[in-house]
């Protein structure tokens, strides 16, 4: 984006040429017109013979038809994952799963672009992204567990190793086919059977991924992906014949889970909202950690649960951050996603574009100080340009609410108490960054911040084998690493 223009010997950068565009090509994306129910290793047309349009946010147009199963549909899917459990796979020995799990793996890997592509195309993140980073860590989540799945008595030694049976596994739109990869391999490597619902406005990758687990020969049942809205996420929850709920969304429909399941033998892991806190102490390096804030909320539109979307820098560095910060957000290529070069794809819907206009206008109405990015917004879609407020009082609604959209809020501290007390602050304690040169501060604030995963001199940075999940009101349970395998045994 940038070129140095040489003038009387002197380097000026002039930041507004642009890149020639480099669309992703569509060709490997096969989505059918209409998609059903995948339930006991078939694809069946739903009870209420009702289908619903999922839509390419960056364009608005209609992408397929998607089935909407109802409490029929889930009780039949129930059956199924029932049966298998039952009679197959929790009798099958444990190297035999896992050769189904690697199977997956290396099909999800062989057809990545494909996947890449309707992810982009369905749900609205940069080509960019779901190419380098949902993809390969899809993949690698499957290899990873599938290594698990024989020596579960070694990761809990002196323990007996007992599955739960049939679980319920509900995940949102922000990361469509890594939150089913998150919650299928680990349920599967412990010898579980899974009922899945994707989020209603990005089902395509997790019907494609149907279509690998039908064409690897999984035994029927083992794994049912059925599709709609929150009724039918609402009607596994409450089917009496499910041992584990596992929830990735909102702390409100959190809370509407926990309380369904109150009472029952259901176990539960709920992955829930945050309000991250990213510091910068005045002795970290300034530029790498400008990038990793820019990264922290920036990336995929800010629909990232644990995005950094506080940050915190000490005062003595204010000025120099801020200018630095400014100067990258005016650099940030926004619209279409399925373009190389972009940086800040489509909002994932109307309505998530709507509430992220609502906290903007809360911002001006408090009086916080908006800087943006002063791009041209495609016509079509659903965008947002990139927003830093300064200026927060740290009882401002856009300090405490999670927004999930491109949306930065900037306050300063000077000690580390301070910064600590601010941080700690919300009602979340999802993720956290620090940026510092010293170990000695790092360990001082990863001990005292309440939050579940803290990055130190990086953000956003991502393994399967590393544990994720939150304190207060970011929800309970880990995924991810050994942790994730234990929340699917007895
Ligand atoms: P959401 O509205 O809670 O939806 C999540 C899933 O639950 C969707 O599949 C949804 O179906 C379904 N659902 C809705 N109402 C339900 C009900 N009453 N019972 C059962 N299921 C129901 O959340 P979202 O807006 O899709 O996702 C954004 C939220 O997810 C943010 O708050 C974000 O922080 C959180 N998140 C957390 C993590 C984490 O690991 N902590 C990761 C990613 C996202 P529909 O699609 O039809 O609404
Ligand atoms: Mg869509």
């Amino acid at each position: 984006m940038s070129k140095a223009v040489k003038k009387n010997n002197t380097v000026k950068l002039d930041f507004n040429i642009e890149y020639a565009p480099a669309p992703e090509s569509k060709a490997s994306a096969k989505i059918q017109p209409s998609y059903d129910l995948f339930i006991n290793g078939k694809f069946e047309k739903p009870a209420s013979k009702k289908y619903f349009d999922t839509i390419n946010p960056a364009t608005e147009e209609k992408l397929s038809s998607i089935a909407e199963a109802n409490a029929t549909d889930v009780n039949k899917a129930v059956k199924a994952a029932r049966n298998a459990y039952d009679n197959t796979w929790s009798k099958m020995p444990a190297k035999e799963r896992a050769k189904y799990i690697y199977r997956i793996a290396r099909m999800i890997q062989e057809r990545a672009r494909e996947f890449a592509v309707i992810e982009t195309l369905d749900g609205g993140k940069p080509i960019r992204e779901s190419r380098d980073i949902d993809i390969p860590l899809v993949a690698n989540h499957f290899f990873y567990y599938a290594g698990w799945t024989d020596k579960l008595a070694y990761a809990f030694p002196n323990k007996k190793i007992q599955s739960l049976g049939v679980a319920g596994q509900i995940i949102p739109w922000n990361f469509p086919l890594l939150m089913a990869a998150w919650k299928i391999a680990p349920a599967l490597a412990t010898g579980n059977t899974v009922v899945l619902k994707p989020a209603e406005t990005t089902s395509l990758t997790a019907l494609k991924l149907a279509e690998i687990i039908q064409e690897s020969d999984l035994p029927p049942g083992v794994v049912n992906i059925i599709t709609g809205a929150g009724a039918t996420g609402a009607a596994i929850v409450n089917h009496p014949d499910i041992n584990k709920i596992a929830f990735t969304g909102s702390t409100d429909v959190g809370k509407i889970i926990q309380r369904a399941v109150a009472g029952t033998n259901k176990k539960v892991t709920l992955e829930l909202g945050g309000k991250a806190a990213n510091i910068i102490f005045d002795d970290a390096p300034i530029d790498q950690a400008v990038e990793g804030v820019i990264n922290g909320i920036f990336f995929n539109q800010g629909h990232v649960c644990c995005a950094g979307s506080r940050l915190f820098v000490q005062e003595s560095v204010y000025d120099i951050i801020l200018k630095k910060l400014k100067d990258r957000l005016s650099t940030l290529i926004v619209g279409n996603p399925m373009d190389k070069n972009t940086d800040i794809g489509a909002i994932n819907s109307k309505q998530q574009m709507d509430n992220i206009h609502k906290y903007l206008r809360i911002g001006e109405k408090e009086g916080l100080e908006m800087y943006q990015n002063n791009c041209v917004l495609p016509k079509k879609g659903f965008f947002i340009r990139p927003t830093l407020f300064t200026n927060v009082a740290q009882s401002s609604r856009l300090a405490q609410e999670e927004i999930f959209g491109p949306v930065l809020t900037i306050q300063t501290f000077r000690t580390d108490d301070e910064v600590i007390e601010k941080a700690n602050n919300t009602p979340f304690g999802l993720s956290a960054g620090v940026w510092t040169d010293k170990g000695s501060k790092i360990f001082n604030l990863t001990t005292k911040l309440r939050a579940g995963v803290i990055w130190a001199n990086t953000y956003n940075k991502f393994d399967p084998t590393s544990p994720f999940g939150g304190y207060k009101e970011s929800g309970y349970g880990r995924e991810g690493g050994l942790h994730g395998l234990g929340a699917y045994l007895k």
